[in-house]
């Protein structure tokens, strides 16, 4: 293994250490630790020999750039030895389509986890089936017993680890053997923990996905997805990225780099506070139970612990039968916790969430409102007593 500035470490590193090494080039930005962001569409070729023969570094914008390809190799280092490629995508979205249509075509039947990010259904539910591709969707805590839904036709699986609302946390290398038994390609949303905390390319997953608008960016600030693919599905994903014309901007792209290089100490925090306010949420009398695969009675610590080193700061809660004018009370109350969608950014965020009338495998009735919480980086007992007010103000509009 040879580092960035041409020298051999003596072991291994660690991926904290990757994370901050990988994708560097100093001597090509004349010192400076990180590269420009690239602007650019056209490329121009010193020679007309050298055009007829595209011989270049960079061939066109839209192909990639030199910060396009330092971000590329920290995902790569990031990933680990199964990763044969990351490609870029615009939103985390554009990352999930662009995998199913890549390893996707007109006959092919889909598996697809109840639990996942409801926009991967919308588009599994209207432009695969316009394109003649049957999706089914499974109990995320099916394991093995998935072996029943395949058909001959069933091309690949798509799961969540765990699912960003509820949290079920389904047996990620259960699946991926009876998947790759039966000939299909695993496919996992791997955004909850990245591949920091649950390297799911060594775990038998194909096609690791992220949401990089989520803890890559880390901030807020950016709309980005990225695409691990193992040797196998690499040359697939490849294609449907150059075909489809799929692109990152070069700001996000700086801006993805920029928050990746301090992704350890972002999500160890994440991970460390996400843990204590569940805790401490599960204690509060208004509390019925938290959904959290690390804490220890959650029904899917086992696995958590076999396949995970660590958890994000993103979970659930079901508070006790309240009206939902109460926890609009609450909610309303929160200072610290903002109320909107998405999330890994650096602050706290509330949602109320209901997913009982899209799931088609499972029945979701957990008896009483849930909202899911992203715990920041703020003070936790300053986050402890916005919750305190925030409880408060449900009682008293009851
Ligand atoms: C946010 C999210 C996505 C989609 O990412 P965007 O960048 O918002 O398109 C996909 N999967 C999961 C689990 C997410 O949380």
């Amino acid at each position: 293994m040879t580092s960035s500035d041409g020298s051999t470490p003596s072991h291994p590193q660690q991926a904290a250490t990757r994370l901050v090494t990988a994708g560097r080039d100093t001597k090509a930005q004349k010192g400076f630790v990180n590269p420009p962001v690239f602007h650019g569409s056209t490329v121009l070729y010193p020679t007309a020999e050298d055009l007829h023969a595209h011989r270049a570094e960079f061939t066109y914008g839209r192909h990639g750039s030199p910060t396009t390809r330092a971000l590329q190799d920290v995902l790569m280092a990031l990933e680990g030895p199964p990763c044969a490629g990351v490609g870029l995508a615009p939103s985390g979205l554009a990352a999930i389509s662009t995998t199913l249509l890549a390893v996707l075509k007109t006959g092919d039947h889909l598996l697809v986890c109840d639990n996942a990010y409801r926009p991967t259904r919308n588009f599994c539910d209207n432009m695969l089936k316009r394109y003649g591709i049957e999706t089914s969707y499974f109990d995320p805590l099916i394991g093995a017993g998935i072996e029943t839904l395949f058909k001959p036709n069933t091309r690949a699986v798509l799961i969540e680890a765990p699912g960003s609302q509820t949290f079920e946390m389904p047996d990620v290398r259960a699946i991926s053997a009876v998947a790759h038994a039966r000939g299909a390609l695993m496919i996992d949303d791997n955004t909850w923990a990245t591949p920091l905390y649950h390297r799911s390319l060594e775990q038998g997953v194909d096609i690791s996905m992220q949401a990089g608008t989520k803890y890559i960016g880390g901030h807020s600030d950016i709309m980005f997805g990225t695409i691990a693919a193992n040797a196998k599905a690499w040359p697939l994903i490849q294609e449907a990225i150059r075909l489809l014309g799929v692109c990152a901007g070069p700001d996000d792209v700086y801006l993805a780099l920029r928050g990746v290089r301090t992704l350890s100490v972002r999500l160890a925090q994440h991970h460390r506070s996400g843990l204590e306010i569940a805790r401490w949420l599960g204690a509060r009398p208004e509390v019925d139970r938290v959904l959290h695969p690390a804490l220890d009675t959650d029904p899917g610590h086992a696995i958590w612990k076999r396949d995970f080193t660590g958890a994000s700061g993103l979970f659930s809660i079901v508070l006790k039968p309240v009206p939902q004018t109460a926890v609009d009370a609450m909610l309303n109350t929160l200072t610290l916790f903002g109320m909107g969608f998405s999330w890994g950014g650096f602050e706290s965020l509330a949602i109320p969430f209901d997913c009982s009338d899209y799931r088609t495998a499972t029945k979701w009735s957990p008896g009483g409102p849930t909202l899911r919480l992203h715990i920041g980086l703020e003070n936790l007992d300053d986050l402890k007593a916005d919750l305190d007010r925030g409880f408060a103000a449900l009682k008293a509009a009851l």
